[in-house]
């Protein structure tokens, strides 16, 4: 079973966690001149990559917290995680 560390909780089964998408993606500038192309590929296109990856991931099942985590998308290994507004190396 693999386990999460939330950065709030600490160590917990994947069961209580949601994924929630790549935490890569920048949104466009606010009140700022988008194309439909630039508003498109930030709503739907996404890369599906291979080794470490920044994610989104949801404490769904504890404290409801959005935070990082840096994992192997062929080994599911996770390396780090972070608050959503923390850094991660
Ligand atoms: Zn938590």
């Amino acid at each position: 079973m693999l386990h999460i560390k939330c950065p709030y909780c600490g160590i917990r089964s994947q069961k209580e966690f949601a994924y929630g998408g790549d935490a890569t993606v920048k949104r466009p500038k606010l009140n700022s001149e988008v194309s439909d192309k630039e508003w498109d590929d930030f709503v739907y296109m996404r890369k599906s990559p291979r080794g470490k990856h920044t994610e989104l991931w949801h404490h769904i099942s504890g404290c409801r917290q959005w935070f990082k985590a840096q994992r192997d998308t062929t080994t599911h290994e996770i390396f780090e995680t972070a608050k959503i507004n923390e850094e991660i190396k």
